[in-house]
Formats: C-alpha cells, sequence, structure tokens
C-alpha cells in the first residue's frame, strides 16, 4: 500500500499517520528521516544531501528524488508506506509517478487534512515545546501533569518564536497552502485525492479521520 498524506501544520497529519501506521501495518517515510538516514550511513547521496542542509539550502530533487526511491524499494517499506512531505511540488510528483510506473506500482490514495484556520491557530498559539526532549504539550487540551513542565524530563517548556503571533502563524498557512496547491491539484485531477476534515467543532478529530481513512482504503483495495 501507497499512501500520501498532505495537511499544514496543526491538522493532525503526524496523529493521522501514527493511527494508521499501527493499524495497517505500515510505516511513515518523511523526507526528513530519509535525508538523515543517508547523512547519518555516509551513502553517496547523503554526502551530497549533507552539503545542501548544512548550508540551509533545498536539496535539490536529482538528490531527493532517488533518496525516496531508495527508501521505497527497502525491506521496511514492502508491508507499505504514507509519504509525509513528499512530492513538494507537480515536478516530484510526477517523477514519483514515474518511479512507481517501472516498479508496477502505483499511489492508493492520497490523504489531504483540511482544518479550519481558527482552529488551526489556536492549537499553534497554544502549543508548548519542552526545549531539551522536544515533548509537545497543549494548555489547552493536552497540559502537562504540573504547569510549565515536561512530563517527560522536568525541563521548563517554551513556546516557539514563530507560535506566539497569530500573522506568523498565518504567513507559514499561506506558504504552505501556495506550494501545495498545483500539488494537490495535480493528485485531484487523477482522482485519488480523498479530503479529511478534522474539526473540535464538529468533534471530528484525528482518530475519526483515521478511521475513516481505514473504511475508504478497503473500497480501494476492492
Ligand atoms: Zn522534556
Amino acid at each position: 500500500m501507497l499512501l500520501v498524506i498532505m495537511g499544514a501544520q496543526g491538522t493532525g497529519k503526524g496523529t493521522v499517520s501514527g493511527i494508521l501506521c499501527d493499524e495497517l501495518g505500515i510505516m511513515q517515510l518523511s523526507t526528513g528521516d530519509i535525508f538523515r538516514k543517508n547523512i547519518k550511513e555516509k551513502t553517496r547521496l547523503g554526502i551530497e544531501a549533507d552539503k545542501y542542509i548544512s548550508q540551509g539550502q533545498l536539496v535539490p530533487d536529482e538528490i531527493t528524488v532517488p533518496m525516496v526511491a531508495e527508501a521505497l524499494d527497502s525491506d521496511e517499506a514492502k508491508a507499505g508506506v504514507i509519504l509525509d512531505g513528499f512530492p513538494r511540488t507537480t515536478e516530484q510528483a510526477k517523477q514519483l509517478d514515474e518511479m512507481l510506473k517501472q516498479r508496477n506500482k502505483e499511489i492508493d490514495m492520497v490523504i489531504n487534512l483540511i482544518s479550519p484556520r481558527e482552529e488551526i491557530i489556536d492549537r499553534m498559539i497554544t502549543r508548548r515545546v519542552c526545549p531539551n526532549c522536544k515533548a509537545t504539550f497543549n494548555i489547552k487540551i493536552n497540559k502537562p501533569k504540573v504547569e510549565g513542565i515536561c512530563d517527560k524530563c522536568g525541563t521548563k517548556l517554551t513556546q516557539r518564536e514563530d507560535d506566539k503571533s497569530e500573522e506568523a502563524i498565518n504567513n507559514r498557512l499561506e506558504i504552505y497552502d501556495t506550494q501545495t496547491a498545483p500539488v494537490l491539484k495535480y493528485y485531484e485531477e487523477k482522482g485519488i485525492v480523498q479530503n479529511e476534515e478534522i474539526t473540535i467543532s464538529k468533534n471530528r478529530l484525528a482518530d475519526k479521520a483515521a478511521k475513516h481513512i481505514i473504511e475508504m482504503l478497503k473500497d480501494v483495495e476492492k
């Protein structure tokens, strides 16, 4: 099974992916993880990618795409994969299609998570992170046991600089929408996009969305 998951920050992408991986026995594959693994193992592509990443530059497609291909060919990926953070552009989407075709595979579903803008902003403004162990909390819906202190390691929680202002969050969301719109359109034209709403106001959270996706996948497989 091959899934692609899309959705802005704060839509619950991590939670939905986690549930799908557990329930379907598949693995999540993010470009960040793929880069880190290749850099750590000092593969040829990893060494190349590191040159860009260490300078804060985007890794070009000539490196990213073959790296994703190798990851898809690995033994761990045999049972199935959820791609996260890839493809980022229509060009990457086309190259992904090409390499899947060579392997006689195709994308089963592109999951697009949608949340109301004001809920995303609220969720990000109330988010707190542990600077030590990177655990995340939320002062409304996922409070730490002791106010302002990390449950896991006891460090004082902080708020990310770019989570502090509504304007900064809004800007980030705008950029995300602009960048992903063409990729979404590309997949919509293929008829493989499944839009999933995640919203507190209708009590439709990540677990319900994940459950619905699993139901839909049963139909896809038939
Ligand atoms: Zn911590």
